[in-house]
C-alpha cells in the first residue's frame, strides 16, 4: 500500500492531550495492511493481535443494497471480537501515560492519518482525520468492500471461537 508519512505525528500535542482518541476507540486498518486475506488468515491475526471485526451499517457508496460492510479495527478494552456498538471504551493496544504499543507503522491506516490540532480560542482539541489519504471510516469502509464474502466466514468463525 502507499507509505504514510508521519507529516501528521505532533508528540508535543498528543503527549499534552493524553490519548483521547485512543481512549475512545480502537482505529480501522486498511486490507492493504495485511499480508494474508484469507479467511484462516485474517482469523488468526484478529485474535493474535487482540483486533476486531465491525461494521459500517448499510452500504458506504450508493445504491448498493448491502446490510454491512465490515471492517477490522483494534479491538476496544472490556468489549467482544466482534463488536459494532460503540462503547466509548480505550482501544486495548493504549497504554495510558505512554501511548500506542505499537510502533507508527504498524498502527491502524486510520490512526495514522489522525491530524492533531488544537483550538487556541476554545481550548478544544480539534483533530479530525485526514481524508485526502481516504482513512477516515467511510473511505475505509470503501476499501474493504471487495473483502466482503471473506469478512462474512471470518465473522462466523469469530462468533464460534468467542462461545
Ligand atoms: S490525535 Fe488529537 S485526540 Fe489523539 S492524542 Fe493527539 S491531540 Fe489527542
Ligand atoms: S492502535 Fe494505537 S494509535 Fe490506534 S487507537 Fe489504538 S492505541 Fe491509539
Amino acid at each position: 500500500m502507499e507509505k504514510i508519512s508521519s507529516k501528521y505525528i505532533n508528540t508535543e500535542l498528543c503527549t499534552e492531550c493524553g490519548g483521547r482518541c485512543c481512549k475512545q476507540c480502537g482505529g480501522i486498518f486498511a486490507p492493504e495492511q495485511f499480508e494474508d486475506l484469507s479467511v484462516e488468515g485474517l482469523v488468526k491475526t484478529i485474535i493474535e493481535n487482540n483486533y476486531s471485526i465491525d461494521w459500517w451499517e448499510g452500504s458506504p457508496v450508493p445504491d448498493e443494497e448491502r446490510m454491512r460492510t465490515i471492517y477490522i479495527r483494534t479491538r476496544n478494552v472490556d468489549q467482544p471480537i466482534i463488536d459494532p456498538s460503540w462503547a466509548g471504551t480505550a482501544c486495548t493496544l493504549f497504554i495510558p501515560g505512554k501511548g500506542c504499543r505499537l510502533s507508527f507503522e504498524k498502527r491502524p491506516l486510520e490512526c495514522q492519518c489522525v491530524v492533531p490540532d488544537w483550538d487556541k480560542d476554545t481550548g478544544e482539541y480539534t483533530c479530525i482525520i485526514s481524508t485526502e489519504d481516504r482513512a477516515d471510516k467511510k473511505q475505509l469502509s470503501i476499501r474493504w468492500l471487495p473483502h466482503q464474502d471473506v469478512l462474512e466466514e471470518v465473522a462466523d468463525k469469530l462468533w464460534e471461537y468467542e462461545e
